[in-house]
């Protein structure tokens, strides 16, 4: 049994933003790991979503989340 509890401190590329969570991959070239913030931001862009709209749907999936 493998244990992933213990993920290391990443730098975002994109945002600049200390992260533990698991990283998403970035759409633009697939193979740079980005924090899933920026992963939220880029699925949304691809479907659409512009920028303003992007930060509150991730301000409502933090909130979420603390909750
Ligand atoms: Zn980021």
């Amino acid at each position: 049994m493998k244990e992933n509890n213990n993920l290391a401190l990443r730098y975002c590329p994109h945002c600049g933003k200390a992260y533990r969570d698991v990283p998403a991959l970035s759409r633009a070239d697939n193979k740079t790991l980005i924090c899933p913030d920026c992963g939220t931001r880029e699925a949304l862009e691809s479907i659409g979503v512009k920028e303003a709209e992007q930060e509150k749907i991730l301000a409502t999936i933090h909130h979420a989340m603390e909750g």
